[in-house]
C-alpha cells in the first residue's frame, strides 16, 4: 500500500497545506476576520474519516450558531454520503457513553433532539462527536470543534477547505489514475478506464452492478454511492501533475 498525501488549499488566501496544517491555518484567518465582531456566533469544526480507515479525507467548516445539526447532516450528505437516504446520527455529546439498550423509538427521538438542535447550543471548542451514516454499510465521521467566534457566519455552512483528491492509482497498470473500483474484487479492485473494460469482460458481477466510481469521499466503494452534489469540480479522480 502506498503512502498517500492528503493535501487541502485555503478557501481565504488559497495556499496550499498538508491535513494536519490547515486548521490551524485557516483558524489564524477566522481569528483575524472574527476580531472585535460582535454579531452573533459562529464556530469553525472540522469534519474527518473514522480514524481506524485511511485517515485521508476531511473537511473543514465555518458553521454559524444558528445552523442547525440537521443542516451539518445535511451539508455531509450532499458533498460525502448521500447514496439512497439512509439514515444517520450524531453522538450525543452529553451521554458519551451508552446508557444500555434504548427502545427503537428512544432511539430514534434521540436522534431527531440532536438533529433539530442549533449548531451553537451543542457544540463547544475541543468538543468531538461522532456521526454515523447508514447503519447497515455504516460510513463513520469524526467532528472535532477548533474553535468558535462571536460573529456570525457569512452563511450557514461554508466549505473552508477539504482534501483535494487522493492519487489512487490503477491497481493492473500501475500508471493511470484509477477511476472505477470493483466492489466484488480483492487487490486489484482499483482500476483505470481502460483497464475497467477489460474487467468487465472477466468479472461478471463488475459488468453486472460491482463497478463505482472513484470519487473524494470517504462513502467511496460503499452502497451505491456514485458521488456529491455539491463542490463536484473537486470530487472526481485525481489529475496528475
Ligand atoms: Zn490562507
Ligand atoms: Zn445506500
Ligand atoms: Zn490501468
Ligand atoms: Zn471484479
Amino acid at each position: 500500500m502506498p503512502t498517500f498525501k492528503s493535501v487541502g488549499t485555503c478557501f481565504f488566501c488559497n495556499a496550499e497545506f498538508t491535513k494536519a496544517g490547515i486548521s490551524k491555518h485557516l483558524n489564524s484567518h477566522l481569528t483575524k476576520e472574527n476580531k472585535n465582531q460582535n454579531t452573533g456566533l459562529s464556530l469553525h469544526i472540522r469534519i474527518c474519516d473514522d480514524p481506524r480507515y485511511g485517515d485521508l479525507y476531511f473537511l473543514n467548516l465555518w458553521v454559524d450558531g444558528a445552523a442547525l445539526m440537521s443542516d451539518i447532516d445535511y451539508f455531509l450528505r450532499a458533498i460525502w454520503l448521500e447514496c439512497c437516504g439512509h439514515m444517520s446520527k450524531f453522538s450525543d455529546p452529553k451521554q458519551p457513553r451508552s446508557r444500555g439498550m434504548l427502545s427503537a423509538g428512544e432511539f430514534e427521538s434521540e436522534i431527531e433532539e440532536i438533529m433539530d438542535s442549533k449548531a451553537g447550543d451543542i457544540l463547544e471548542p475541543g468538543m468531538k462527536l461522532m456521526y454515523e451514516y447508514d447503519f447497515g454499510d455504516t460510513t463513520t465521521l469524526q467532528l472535532i470543534v477548533i474553535d468558535e467566534f462571536s460573529a456570525k457566519a457569512p452563511e450557514p455552512i461554508l466549505l473552508l477547505s477539504r482534501n483535494e483528491p487522493i492519487a489512487l492509482v490503477c491497481e493492473i497498470c500501475n500508471s493511470a489514475p484509477a477511476a472505477v473500483i470493483c466492489t466484488s474484487c480483492y487487490e486489484p479492485s482499483y482500476f483505470c478506464k481502460k483497464c475497467g473494460a477489460k474487467h468487465a469482460k472477466t468479472c461478471e458481477d463488475f459488468a453486472d452492478y460491482a463497478a463505482l466510481p472513484v470519487v473524494n469521499s470517504p462513502r467511496m466503494g460503499e452502497c451505491g454511492y456514485e458521488g456529491g452534489a455539491i463542490d463536484k469540480k473537486r470530487d472526481g479522480v485525481f489529475m496528475k501533475k
